[in-house]
């Protein structure tokens, strides 16, 4: 998946990170070191509250999901990182066969986030939930309308799709969902149609997808909801809305962003105690608010702008299925010429 371009810019990166790298290993033993492709604005307010809740003082250092998988290979039993966090089960979970994790399974963390959110062998744990659905013009589109991911293939819908690159891990988890679910066959029928129903090129970003429709240029996409979250904050009236997917059968499409433990962390107990207490009610409720994501853990509600789109049957599926399928989703997508 990652190329070897990627690789070398990997080793770039650590040559140009040297002082952060030194900065990083003159942290105290009971510093917890993470490596996050999740933005700081995102994670320091979580760290601030930790270290405020438990004295343990934490460092991180943020970059591209991938750069930070090779750095921490590169690095192997003389990494820094005790925990690496990232977006998406599919990236979670190549992270996991990559064997830069060590599994943890802990009676706090299976009573604060649900089995489907966690990898079966304990390398990684969803900390927030994003749902992946339906967004359509209010001038064009009536909500009767729309229905399934499915029924976005039907040809009442042709020119007037717009679709994200196939090239993103978040396609390509919802693809894999499509074949966990419908099967391989019937899943390339849906996204042929897609493809066949796209009114423009797949866009490079979720964003771009909704300003495409605000445009005029399409009726109807797919996004994430915290995207949309971030829209309708700048533009409270623009005429856009969600449109929760396959209520009546499988349910929305949801997927994690997480962390785990890394396998060379030399402070096992500590990155442990931070992923117990970034499950826990009071983390969870900052952690989802930051990025108007659902909190993992089901025990608390969301917070008032995301309940605000209403609630929703979500797809249960265990989330490490989409990584497992990744390689037949992208494949999938080559065969039907989904760029
Ligand atoms: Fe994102």
């Amino acid at each position: 998946m990652f190329s070897r371009q990627l690789t070398v810019s990997a080793m770039a990166l650590t040559t140009l990170l040297m002082g952060s790298i030194t900065q990083i290993q003159a942290a105290t033993d009971d510093t917890v070191t993470v490596y996050s492709s999740r933005k700081e604005h995102l994670i320091q307010p979580l760290f601030e509250q930790f270290t405020k809740d438990t004295g343990i003082e934490v460092n991180y250092l943020t970059g591209k999901g991938g750069d930070l998988i090779e750095r921490l290979k590169l690095e192997g039993e003389n990494t820094p990182a005790d925990m690496f966090m990232t977006v998406d089960a599919g990236d979670l979970w190549y992270a996991g066969t990559q064997d830069i994790f060590q599994d943890v399974i802990t009676n706090t963390i299976v009573g604060n986030i649900p089995t489907y959110l966690r990898d079966p062998d304990g390398l990684w744990t969803g900390l927030s939930v994003r749902a992946r659905t339906l967004v359509y013009s209010t001038e064009r589109v009536n909500s009767s309308e729309l229905s399934t991911y499915a029924d976005l293939a039907d040809s009442k819908w042709k020119g007037k799709l717009c679709l994200r690159t196939s090239k993103k891990i978040y396609t390509k988890s919802l693809v894999a969902s499509i074949i966990h679910n419908e099967g391989e066959d019937k899943a390339e029928k849906i996204v042929s149609g897609w493809v066949s129903n796209l009114a423009a090129t797949p866009n490079a970003k979720d964003s771009h997808v909704m300003n495409a429709i605000l445009a005029g240029q399409c009726d109807v996409g797919l996004v994430n909801t915290y995207y949309f979250g971030r829209l309708i904050e700048k533009t409270p009236d623009a005429p856009l809305k969600l449109f929760w997917a396959n209520q009546d059968t499988t349910g929305v499409h949801v997927n994690v962003s997480g962390a785990g433990v890394t396998k060379h962390a030399s402070n096992s107990d500590g990155a442990v105690q931070l992923l117990e207490w970034l499950s826990s009610a009071k983390a969870q409720a900052i952690y989802g608010a930051l990025n108007k994501e659902y909190p993992a853990n089901q025990n608390i509600a969301s917070d008032e702008v995301v309940s605000s789109w209403g609630s929703f049957k979500k797809d249960n599926m265990n989330l490490a299925l989409v990584g497992i399928l990744q390689a037949d989703a992208v494949a999938l997508m080559q065969r039907v010429g989904y760029k």
